[in-house]
């Protein structure tokens, strides 16, 4: 006997996407969370006594508006704001980029006149680019099945939608893509623009999350992938959730439990049961089994197929591929009180520049000796960091006067070299990266009174992230499209029946999106009405 029709593993905010689109459909479902509380990497929590922020992830654009809309997240009280300043550069020589609407084109002209009559040609580059690839993301890319079965029919007319999606980009702009995909960041801006910070405002996006030189090959498509979002029907445009980003995932675990799906937190799976093949439900860590007809996985999938899932259960060949599945995305992450905001020497006092995301990394030559420094020694001594002042836009998250802050650093080693570990470090580097605020905003540092450290190994205890991976697996191009997590299995099936994969590590990847969320449920449903009509 089933006690439910799906059991999801995890409540990250993909899992509660999942359940909700299958509940709303009328399938039973259960979800079970390993934390005491939902929402995986898009949580709020009260950090230090009074002030509250997002824990991990705390930018917003990424979020599927489909999905905004379907499960009503506006009705279950999500709000989202924009920044009222996109990003603020600052230099060390007193220069500095801020970009937004009606800011972009004047400060890039002060830098460089240049650099400002090429870069909107660039945006409009990547953003009709980007504009297709959306088109991709609430869809499963082309699954490659063996042998001329019904499967590798429906696979063929799903190749031929793909090209035909692509179709509408010229061949000039196909080019654009293949280099995208294929090129580094840093060749392409080279390429274009002159100026440091010009370079450095879209090579920050080429290393979000990816432990790698901008100068890497595939490092455009880490570009492109944060180019996809919008905030509010505005393209491109990164915003803020009122509430810090738990406030995503709480409107989400309310859509789910709305349409009937039950939700457990607490509630660690220890086994994916696995009977004549077919995956029959789990074994929670408490030793209580749940039943069901069909499991979807929301955790790395190399967490699931080397700890959940019964090695004997699955071809060596499959295990051993997945065993090298790339994680490590080489990001530290900080949560800091504030008793005053930071004055930026570049920029001194209050203004729009403090909501915007503040990037530290002043050149693409600074971002690729950070990586190289890191490689050699563990974490890079001139560290690559955003800052974002949330308690700018939002007054919920501490008393009025006080701030908080998240800082998201960039080129630590997942793994500490020499039998190094983290927690033996993670102290020193937080107060690395504390001085290297100071350096660009003197008196930073003395206005903390609290923080929360998150190093790669904090970030794989607390949330499953192995590697401290933010997006469940690297965004290369061998673990990306029809390749997440695995040439064939891209269809959200893994190599189990009844076996989904329903997060981050399923296409289209990381960031908080909920599309392998929503195009998990699909399968599931489909699969479900091919059994029971
Ligand atoms: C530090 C950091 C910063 C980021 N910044 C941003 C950002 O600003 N904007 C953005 O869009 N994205 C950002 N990301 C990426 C984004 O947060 C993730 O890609 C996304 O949240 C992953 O969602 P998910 O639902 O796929 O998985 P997760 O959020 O990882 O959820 C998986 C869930 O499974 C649970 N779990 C693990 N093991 C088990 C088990 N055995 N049994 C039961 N449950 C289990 C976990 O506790 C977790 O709740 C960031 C991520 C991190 C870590």
């Amino acid at each position: 006997m089933n006690e439910t029709d799906v059991v999801i593993i995890g409540a990250g905010h993909n899992g509660l996407t999942c359940a909700a689109y299958l509940a709303m459909a009328g399938l039973p479902v259960k979800v079970v969370e390993r934390r005491t509380m939902v929402g995986g990497a898009a949580v709020t929590e009260e950090f230090h006594p009074g002030f509250s922020n997002s824990v991990a992830a705390y930018t917003v654009s990424l979020l599927n508006p489909q999905i905004v809309a379907d499960l009503k997240l506006a009705d279950h009280g999500l709000r989202i704001v924009e920044r009222r300043a996109q990003n603020f550069l600052p230099a060390p020589d007193g220069s500095y980029l801020l970009t937004g609407e009606g800011r972009t084109g004047p400060s890039v002209a002060a830098l460089s006149a240049r650099d400002a009559g090429r870069i909107g040609a660039f945006s409009r580059e990547l953003e009709t680019i980007a504009d297709v690839l959306r088109q991709f993301v609430l869809r499963a890319p082309p699954n490659i099945v063996e042998g001329f079965g019904l499967g590798a029919i429906q696979q063929t007319f799903n190749a031929l939608g793909t090209a035909n999606l692509l179709r509408r980009l010229s061949l000039e702009q196909q080019r654009g893509l293949l280099d995208l995909f294929t090129r580094s960041a840093g060749e392409m801006l080279d390429e274009r623009f002159e100026n440091d910070l010009v370079k450095a405002l879209f090579g920050f996006d080429a290393i979000v999350g990816n432990y790698a030189s901008p100068y890497a090959a595939g490092s455009a498509y880490v570009m492109l992938h944060h180019a996809f979002g919008e905030v509010n029907g505005k393209k491109g445009v990164w915003g803020h959730a009122i509430g810090g980003m738990g406030a995503i995932t709480q409107a989400m675990a309310r859509a789910a439990r709305g349409h009937g799906a039950e939700i457990e937190t607490g509630a660690g799976v220890r086994e994916v049961i696995v009977e004549a093949g077919r995956a029959a439900g789990v074994v929670l860590d408490n030793g209580k089994t749940i039943r069901a007809r069909y499991v979807a996985s929301g955790v790395n999938p190399k967490l699931l197929y080397t700890r959940l899932v019964p090695a004997g259960a699955l071809a060596p060949e499959f295990l051993a591929r997945i065993g090298n599945w790339r994680n490590g995305s080489g990001t530290f992450r900080m949560n800091v009180a504030l008793t005053a905001l930071p004055s930026f020497t570049a920029l001194p006092g209050n203004g729009d520049h403090l909501t915007a995301g503040i990037i530290l990394a002043p050149s693409l030559g600074y971002m690729d000796r950070a990586w190289l420094d890191a490689r050699a020694h563990g974490w890079s001594r001139e560290p690559v960091i955003e800052v974002l002042i949330p308690s700018t836009l939002d007054d919920s998250l501490c008393s009025p006067g006080q701030h908080v802050a998240s800082l998201f650093c960039q080129h630590v080693a997942p793994a500490l070299p020499d039998g190094k570990s983290w927690d033996d470090h993670r102290e020193d580097v937080a107060d690395l990266m504390i001085a290297t605020v100071d350096r660009y905003a003197p008196g930073f540092g003395s206005s903390v009174i609290g923080r929360q450290i998150l190093s790669p190994l904090d970030l794989e205890r607390q949330f499953g992230l192995l590697g401290g991976d933010i997006f469940h697996g690297a965004l290369t191009l061998n673990q990306l499209f029809s390749a997440r997590p695995m040439l064939g299995h891209a269809d959200y099936r893994g190599p189990l029946k009844g076996l989904y994969h329903c997060g981050s590590g399923a296409h289209p990847g990381g960031g908080v999106t909920g599309a392998p969320g929503h195009n998990a449920a699909r399968a599931i449903l489909r699969d479900h009405r091919a059994l029971f009509g």
